[in-house]
């Protein structure tokens, strides 16, 4: 099975100590993929510190250059990987950023050759701000040649002209229906891949993921865990749950012991041949 972690938010409001202290020793062990935002736009986003909230003003990764050096080190040393997580993230307009708009290929675009010149990383992945994506976010993707972190579904952006996609539906459908925990495959799509994210948040719940977590051992298949470095140490809502950190820790811990487990980077996931896919063979 595959291991994988994705963080979402690194952005120009990061520090080195933020990222240090949620990973510095985490990722000794394996890599930790980051999904940063280029010129994040103060908005709403808990990620944005209080102060700057609501003050609509953008601001690049290149302004923060204690950052920017700690990034390229890690990335550097294969400790970090770097995924595109949308352009600015915030609208002021309060619609999400990629669900649909008339600029998001050149966003994808410009964003991906923004962070691979100034982080000196290889991008392979895109996260929607927000989990939002969209028809218009999904082409976007699509044509910026990247994988997306998340499942856009059909709801969300899959083809409905495309067998493919029905075919990949309803073999979910069944998956769920017969009791299946999460996405444990990577799901090819033709065109691009997707990696399901299981949340590790403080509304999830611990049993919830290890399900998932087993079921994916089960198909020696994929886990991806999702989480914030800014919400590591916030408690659960729910009264009998760890803190979302000791959520994390607890799944690492799991991949760690079990000598099935492979924990890559999300790009080297979906990019492993070696990954099983759902819908490869569909056309
Ligand atoms: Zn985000």
């Amino acid at each position: 099975m595959l291991f994988c972690i994705r963080d979402d938010d690194t952005s120009f409001f990061t520090t080195p100590d933020d990222l240090e202290a949620a990973y510095g020793e985490v990722c000794q062990w394996g890599p930790v993929s980051l999904a940063v935002v280029p010129f994040h736009r103060a908005g709403t986003s808990k990620g944005v510190p209080e102060k700057y909230r609501g003050r609509w003003s953008v601001h690049p990764l290149h302004e923060n250059r204690g950052l920017v050096a700690y990034l390229r080190q890690g990335v550097a040393a294969g400790r970090y990987e770097v995924m595109l997580h949308g352009y600015y993230h915030d609208e002021p307009d309060g619609h999400w950023e990629f669900q649909h708009g008339d600029d998001l290929t050149r966003r994808i675009l410009d964003g991906r050759k923004y962070l691979e010149d100034l982080l000196g990383a290889a991008i392979r992945m895109f996260v929607p701000p927000r989990n939002a994506i969209g028809e218009q976010g999904l082409r976007a993707i699509v044509q910026g040649g990247l994988h997306l972190g998340g499942v856009a579904g059909i709801r969300a952006g899959w083809p409905r002209a495309s067998f493919r996609s029905w075919n990949l539906w309803l073999q979910l459908r069944r998956w769920r229906r017969g009791g299946g925990a999460g996405v444990p495959w990577v799901l090819d799509l033709g065109d691009h891949r997707e990696i399901a994210g299981n949340p590790v948040t403080p509304v999830s719940l611990r049993q919830v993921n290890d399900a998932s977590f087993t079921a994916a051992l089960a198909v020696d298949g994929v886990f991806c865990a999702a989480t914030h470095y800014w919400e590591l140490a916030v408690p659960s809502v729910h009264p009998d749950q760890p803190t979302v950190g000791e959520q994390l820790h607890q799944l690492i811990a799991r991949a760690r012991k079990h000598p099935g487990v492979s924990w890559r980077s999300v790009g080297d996931v979906v990019s492993s041949p070696a990954a099983p896919r759902l819908g490869a063979a569909a056309r």
